[in-house]
């Protein structure tokens, strides 16, 4: 539903989740929690004014939240919450921000 994913599109998140190598190579040692529905790695590429920026994909491929069924979903959420935790106690951050990005128009790169 509503994708734009071109042709033989090598999707790099699924290299995560698959623990193989990426165009920023290989990101296993990047990965904190690995479960059958979801990787949680941390992003080689920090917004400037956000340190710590946490990455949780499904580990298979879905191609935006249209298709995404509420298995991956909930699991996401789940994780999302205790990622949060784990950056408010070592960071000491004053906030956390979550993202989820859908068609070009909403800043999906992969
Ligand atoms: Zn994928």
């Amino acid at each position: 539903m509503y994708n734009h994913q071109p042709e033989k599109y090598i999707c790099p998140l699924c290299q995560v989740a698959n623990g193989e190598t990426t165009e920023r190579g290989n990101l296993e040692s990047s990965v904190i929690f690995r479960d059958k529905n979801i990787t949680v790695y941390i992003s080689p590429k920090w917004w400037r004014s956000n340190p710590g920026h946490v990455i949780i994909i499904p580990n298979v491929h879905f191609k935006n939240i249209y298709d995404l069924p509420e298995e991956y979903g909930h699991a996401i959420f789940d994780a999302s919450k205790k990622v949060a935790i784990v950056l408010k106690k070592s960071y000491k951050c004053d906030g956390v921000s979550t993202r989820q990005h859908n068609e070009p128009a909403g800043n999906q790169d992969v």
